[in-house]
């Protein structure tokens, strides 16, 4: 596995890169963004870890323009600031999962597998969709958790495929009613809260490891199952 840190503090830098290679991940490293786009548009990466502050340029910037030329790679966000605004624009710029400064390595290699693995998680054939013992039949439209049928409607199913295909990573509300109702702008309304309450009833219903986790203020995050039990 193939990583880009792109980080300019020495302190960061000299800490992650053994330990990201101690945990057996190849590091690339770049100080700031516009070695990051040359770096990043010559190799194929697994994943990017980007500080948002950069000396060159803010690292959401960087994100975007990757975006833009076509690096598809999941990417986590480092950064120093802390508002739940801020996590929110990383998150819908581009960026996949988002971790605060200071951090514990446990944390950032924990973050980091569960992006790496969500393109194995989501086993997509060209009509299915498969996260853990979840199934969609996006043919059918109808939806199983180990094998028993989920009674959905069908904006609880486009909402369950939104999360599946992003499993493991942190979907905003704004996500949701853009990509699931065709919200554009943000009203004032509470139909996504109220439609994963619903959902949560069917999929995670008791006795089963409970998939659907509420980031507070953030979003929602479909775990794929083996981060739910661990
Ligand atoms: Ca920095």
């Amino acid at each position: 596995m193939k990583l880009l840190l792109v980080e300019d503090e020495l302190e960061i830098q000299d800490f992650l890169k053994p330990s990201l290679a101690d945990a057996g991940y190849e590091v690339d490293v770049a100080n700031d963004g516009q070695a990051a786009e040359k770096l990043a548009s010559a190799h194929v990466y697994d994943a990017l870890i980007v500080d948002l502050g950069l000396p060159d340029q803010d690292g959401i910037d960087l994100i975007l323009r990757l975006r833009k030329i076509g690096v598809a790679s999941p990417v986590l966000i480092l950064s120093a600031r802390r508002s739940v605004d801020d996590r929110v624009a990383g998150l819908e710029l581009g960026g996949d999962d988002y971790l605060t400064k200071p951090f514990a390595l446990a944390e950032l290699l924990a973050r980091l597998r569960n992006l790496l693995k969500r393109n194995i998680a989501v086993s997509a054939g060209p009509t299915m969709l498969r996260v853990g013992d979840l199934e969609l039949d996006l043919l059918r439209r109808r939806a199983s958790r180990a094998g028993d049928l989920l009674n959905l409607s069908p904006q609880e199913f486009g909402l369950l495929e939104y999360l599946c295909r992003h499993a493991g990573r942190v979907v905003t509300r704004s996500m949701l009613l853009a990509e699931v109702w065709g919200m554009r702008i943000q009203p004032d309304t509470n139909v996504v809260d109220v439609h994963i309450y619903r959902l949560r009833g069917k999929v995670d219903s008791e006795g089963r490891v409970p998939l659907i986790k509420t980031l507070r203020g953030v979003g929602y995050v479909l775990e794929t199952q083996e981060a739910a039990t661990a």
